[in-house]
């Protein structure tokens, strides 16, 4: 891959987005050239409508799931409140009188936290948070005791965008089949949403396998375009869309698809299901890298927050002072990094994840290397991250 630097910049922002493959380049072009409306029965429509299918196939490979299973959406954040408020909606009309209530991890990416709290807001279900440990890792007990005949929804990432933070996926997908099975087929259906945007990079992520039943992604997470993105449904769970009219992506989502951005969203996801597991093997020597350098600092102001539950390709390092201007500080000498998720960048509050795991009172940095970063790079950032925090 072409080296990703403007004036000798190195990037180190691939959980904010990711550099585009050139094999995506190359699909988005392609389509670029069709005429027509996918919709429309006439050759034109077809031939959008065959690029469509065959970026399908490729994303429903990269997750082992049924081409079928897969509808594209305009991003992660439309597929997390389709996932959520589709549940609810769907389950309103058979919940008899009862209040159907959601369970979701308060580490969430703010598209599911700001959904949830709207639906509670508005009455139409209850809330239980479930906690994280000073670990960041979600409080099963606390999830398995919230459980019981109203839960509709349990909302889970798989990894946070924060801290790389990796959830029990397995588990809590176990703890909602067993429900579900108790209830046997004349209770409340219950469904598991998993936001795996960040997961995808590096974890080999097959939602049906450990019961999740409504998986996110994002294209521009997995050097995919902006834009796009989908989520993954097992057949048995019901959703209602929210953008209705057209009928579009089996009527879960109405609207002219985004063709140029799902031919690209194939085209990437065909990449990462050859090259994941080469992508680990370079994340973590870099990871390895950076972090021997930190450790080589004669001082200790600079906390990497890594642990056997942190995915290879982020890392989350807390040091005081640290935050947005250390981000601008840190851009200036070559290193473009995060202050923490882009999605709360600029909003001036401390990062409701840090919060959530106890740490309110440190500055972070988050780092997160991808496919054109070197070792020389990493050391250098690390040296750069140490002077800035004497
Ligand atoms: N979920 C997570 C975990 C994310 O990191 C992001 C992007 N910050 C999103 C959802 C939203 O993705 P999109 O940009 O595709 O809307």
């Amino acid at each position: 891959m072409r080296p990703l630097t403007t004036m000798n910049q190195a990037y180190f922002d691939h959980a904010a987005s990711t550099p585009l493959d050139p094999s995506a380049r190359e699909a988005v072009v392609r389509a670029l050239a069709l005429t027509g409306n996918p919709s429309s029965i006439h050759s034109f429509g077809r031939a959008c409508k065959a690029v469509i299918e065959e970026a399908r196939e490729k994303v429903a490979q990269l997750v082992g799931v049924p081409a079928s299973a897969v509808a594209f959406t305009s991003g992660a954040t439309e597929a997390n409140v389709l996932a959520i408020r589709g549940t609810i909606e769907a389950v309103l009309g058979t919940c008899a009188g009862r209040r159907p209530r959601i369970l979701a991890s308060t580490t969430e990416h703010s598209s599911v936290l700001e959904e949830v709290l709207r639906l509670e807001k508005l009455g139409v279900a209850d809330v239980s948070w479930i906690n994280v440990g000073v670990d960041g890792v979600i409080q099963i007990r606390e999830l398995d005791s919230a459980m019981d005949e109203n839960v509709v929804l349990v909302a889970v990432q798989w990894v946070n965008n924060v801290t790389g933070v990796v959830q029990p996926v397995a588990r809590i997908g176990e703890l909602v089949q067993k429900e579900r099975a108790k209830r046997g087929p004349h209770g409340l259906p219950i469904v598991f949403a998993c936001d795996a945007v960040q997961a995808i990079r590096t974890i080999d992520v097959r939602p049906f396998a450990v019961g999740i039943d409504l998986c996110i992604l994002s294209a521009h997470k997995m050097y995919g375009p902006k834009g796009i993105g989908a989520i993954i449904r097992r057949s048995g769970a019901v959703i209602a869309p929210v953008a209705i009219g057209g009928g579009q992506e089996d009527g879960l989502r109405g609207g002219t698809e985004n063709l140029l951005g799902i031919a690209g969203f194939g085209a990437t996801a065909e990449v990462m299901t050859s090259r994941r597991s080469q992508d680990i093997v370079l994340v973590s020597a870099l990871r390895e890298a950076f972090l021997s350098e930190l450790a080589s600092g004669a001082q200790t102001a600079v906390h990497p927050i890594v642990s056997k539950n942190t995915v290879p390709d982020i890392v989350f390092v807390a040091g005081h002072g640290f935050g947005e201007l250390s981000v601008l500080a840190l851009d200036a000498v070559g290193s473009a990094v995060s202050s923490g998720s882009a999605c709360d960048a600029g909003k001036r509050k401390p990062s409701h994840v840090l919060q959530a795991m106890g740490l309110q009172d440190v500055g972070g940095i988050r780092v997160c290397f991808g496919r054109e970063t070197n070792v020389a790079q990493v050391r250098e950032l690390a040296r750069s991250m140490m002077r800035l925090s004497r």
